[in-house]
């Protein structure tokens, strides 16, 4: 049995048996099957049952949204956002699926030639707790559109959301075997990605986790993706704009409380604003509200596991030993942990080096724009920065020093449909999003005519 207990009371929400090795071969025998038909429908049907299945997530986010938030411990107005912007991302692929992967003529000496996308099959998607909907759909969404097939092996503990996706496609009138989730856990994966009709994998998770599934992808020859999470830092500049950046940097940290790949995780400050900006900082993480994830008003929930929140906590009292200061926060209960901002933080700290999952944040100060440059690589994990600073030109200047996957300028690095995701060094491969998302699991077929 796979089971998801509240983090917020302990209580067991949903249970569900593991998939057998027969239902599992069976499960991507069907997948495979469908694809066969799956692949010839036109843009026209796939976008209408794309739209279809946005207006399903619309019609019922209240519903879908409450099993998160009682899986995973997301305050419920934060999961209700986020089944909203899965519609988003169901509707931007509806629209735009047909010219992102429009055939690319290419002029060359032959009569001809061109670059065609075409689907490959079915495709693994292994996916997290964090965001439970969303990580699946910015996945779904661009497969499906292409022709592909996906087959979902979701987080252990999110195990009834991974239920309602399947639903929402079936809602929606996608055929059978289009998309399916199988309740599997991580030890059976490996079997699944060398399984011949599974063509692809995705994965968004931690590094030991896409490091495990990439070997196996790896040694059959197949395309993986891997969206690995980051410890991304907050840059900010003693000619930025005060309230507006503090206002984005504690949104930047603190939201899905802290439980997020792309949240700033360091905070580099500018020494001739590092006192007043401190000050400030814990006066707005003081005023963070608390509480139960299921009432309307709570932005700081719980954390999906109590152990991921005892790890979070001793890379806490590591960096402390190691001559950090807590300004506010630092307790933990069960799952809770009290938002948390810590100063002193150096380069050889657990908080400045390791990926933080949780409502911590670590300050660094710098001197000049080399130093903070220098502090913003010297991360292991390279998915995005953010930048405040008043002077546009200082920006630009800046933009092509950074290593990341992302640069943002005044605002929290953030997924958008429109624009690709993903990262570098230990952060990942690959693009989720835009065209650059749908186009990483097509055959780019060269056609030449002489
Ligand atoms: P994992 O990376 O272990 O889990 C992510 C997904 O990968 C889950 O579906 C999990 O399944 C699966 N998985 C884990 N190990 C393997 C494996 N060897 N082969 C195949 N699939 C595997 O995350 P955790 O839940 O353990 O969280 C630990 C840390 O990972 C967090 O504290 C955070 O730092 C990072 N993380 C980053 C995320 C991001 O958005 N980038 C999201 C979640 C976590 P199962 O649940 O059954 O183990």
């Amino acid at each position: 049995m796979i089971q998801s207990i509240n983090p917020y009371n302990q209580e067991v929400v949903f249970e569900t048996k593991e998939f057998t090795k027969k239902q599992t071969e069976d499960a991507i025998d069907a997948a495979h099957e469908r694809f066969l038909s799956w692949r010839k429908t036109s843009f026209t049907e796939r976008s209408k049952l794309m739209q279809a299945a946005a207006d399903e997530l619309k019609k019922n986010k209240q519903e879908y949204a409450e099993t998160m938030t009682l899986e995973m411990g997301k305050p419920i107005s934060q999961s209700v956002a986020e089944i909203e912007k899965c519609a988003w991302v169901c509707e931007y692929y509806a629209e735009h699926a047909e010219s992102h992967l429009a055939d690319k003529t290419i002029k060359t000496d032959a009569l001809e030639s061109y670059v065609s996308y075409a689907p490959i099959g079915v495709v693994l998607a292994v996916m997290p707790w964090n965001y439970p909907f969303w990580q699946v759909f910015r996945f779904a969404a661009p497969a499906l559109m292409a022709g592909n097939i996906g087959v979902l092996k979701h987080a252990s503990n999110v195990m009834r959301s991974a239920d309602n996706i399947q639903k929402v496609f079936e809602r929606a009138g996608f055929p059978k075997g289009c998309f399916t989730h199988m309740p599997l856990s991580s030890s059976k994966i490996d079997d699944v990605i060398k399984n011949p009709k599974i063509k692809a994998v995705t994965l968004t998770g931690s590094k030991p986790a896409g490091s495990a599934v990439a070997a196996t992808a790896g040694s059959e020859i197949k395309k993986s993706v891997l969206e690995l999470g980051g410890s991304n830092a907050l840059v900010v500049f003693e000619d930025c704009d005060l309230d507006e950046t503090l206002k984005t940097t504690v949104q930047a940290r603190f939201q899905n409380t802290g439980q997020s790949c792309i949240a700033g995780k360091r905070l580099l400050v500018h020494e001739d604003i590092a006192e007043a900006f401190t000050e400030k900082y814990v006066k707005a993480v003081r005023e963070l509200k608390s509480g139960d994830p299921m009432a309307e008003d709570t932005f700081i929930g719980v954390m999906a596991r109590p152990d991921l929140a005892e790890e979070l906590e001793e890379q806490l009292q590591a960096s402390v030993k190691a001559g950090a200061k807590i300004l506010i926060g630092g307790k933990r209960d069960k799952a809770y942990f009290e938002p948390t901002v810590v100063t002193g933080v150096t380069p050889e700290m657990s908080l400045f080096k390791e990926e933080t999952f949780g409502p911590v944040i670590g300050i660094t100060t710098f001197k000049t724009e080399e130093e903070a440059v220098d502090l913003v690589n010297q991360s292991a994990f390279g998915l995005g920065v953010s930048i405040f600073t008043e002077d546009k030109k200082r920006a630009k200047k800046l933009v092509p020093q950074f290593e990341d996957g992302a640069v943002f300028v005044n605002e929290l690095v953030k997924s958008d449909p429109r624009l690709p995701f993903g990262g570098t060094k230990i952060s990942g491969y690959g693009r989720e999003l835009s065209a650059d998302g749908i186009q990483e699991f097509v055959n780019k077929k060269t056609v030449y005519f002489k």
